[in-house]
């Protein structure tokens, strides 16, 4: 089997072997793909987790499994219901798609937006950031938001071809993927980032594929979850998953370092804030501040504005 193949053809994701058999899809900034993705080799059978965010990506990242083992996808597992991880689904609508029941729950309650209405939301959300674009201060939330500017526009070109394909194989807690060469361990601790994340333990190789849980060096969208529950998540997987490499849902492939980084973010950004709504100051006075170190070095800046307003809000409120 290659070792890897040939993905400058697309523009989507570029592709890092992380341990025999398992390899990493980093996405491309701005390229519209937005959620990393991995490939597993089972032996007999290959495992995709997360299908991007444009079914596009997807069909790539198909392609790129089946080159890579050999072997057509057979279960494709979604991390959670974000649509930057599973726009990508119909690609596989004739497989086995995997994700916690709470995640299907979500995704076949709240339904597939109304086509028109998902357009116009896209539009004005893009004419928002192009609005702060204009006007943002530092290079890196410049790139940030150019880099989102492009995805939401990515995706509003993709929305007429995009539908909604959820699990048809759903599980409560923990299950087992058992191949001829491996057996992988799909699993939630709950929900953190969203009401249910899902993870992925390769333990012969001590891969964990964690979704949007554990991200690298990259701000995590905090809106849709809760920053407690999460840390207390986040110190689960640094307590009792043996891994050495470490794939996240946004940023670079990582080593268990990644775990300290998370949890002082999840700790400190919902500190910061709470200090902030007690001192009388406004939400723009400290937003203008610009974003606490080490922080403000991770990839997409833009995105510490929502969390520190969401949270900010949340305690002038309260
Ligand atoms: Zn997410």
């Amino acid at each position: 089997m290659p070792e890897s193949v040939d993905t400058s053809y697309h523009s989507y994701f570029t592709l890092e072997k992380v341990a025999k058999g398992v390899w990493a899809a980093i996405v491309v900034p701005g390229s519209g793909a937005v959620g990393n993705a991995a490939i597993i080799d089972l032996g007999d059978v290959t495992v995709v987790v997360d299908t991007f965010a444009l079914p596009e990506a997807a069909r790539f990242l198909n392609e790129t499994a089946e080159q890579l083992t050999g072997k057509r996808v057979k279960y494709i597992v979604n991390t959670h219901y974000h649509g930057d991880h599973h726009y990508g689904n119909q690609i596989f609508a004739d497989r086995i798609i995997i994700s916690a029941e709470l995640t299907r729950e979500v995704l076949t309650t709240n339904g597939p937006p109304e086509l028109g209405e998902w357009q116009d939301g896209l539009k004005q959300q893009i004419a928002a950031l192009q609005e702060i674009h204009r006007t943002a201060g530092t290079p890196r939330l410049i790139e940030a938001l150019g880099y989102e500017i492009a995805e939401k526009q990515a995706l509003l070109a993709a929305t007429p071809s995009i539908r909604r394909v959820t699990a048809n194989l759903t599980f409560r807690d923990t299950m087992f993927i058992h191949g001829s060469d491996r057996t992988i361990q799909v699993f939630t601790y709950g929900g953190g980032h969203t009401c249910s994340d899902t993870m992925v333990y390769i333990a012969d190789v001590q891969v964990l594929i964690a979704g949007d849980l554990v991200l690298s060096k990259t701000h995590p969208a905090m809106l849709h979850g809760y920053p407690g529950v999460w840390m207390k998540i986040v110190e689960r997987i640094g307590s009792e998953l043996d891994f050495t490499r470490l794939i996240p849902g946004h940023g670079d492939v990582a080593g268990p370092e990644c775990i300290q980084d998370m949890l002082d973010y999840l700790k400190r950004i919902p500190e910061y804030a709470l200090a902030a709504a007690q001192s009388g100051s406004s939400a723009q006075f400290w937003i203008a501040k610009g974003i606490p170190a080490p922080f403000d070095e991770w990839a997409g800046s833009h995105i510490f504005d929502w969390n520190f307003r969401w949270l900010f809000n949340q305690y002038t409120q309260s």
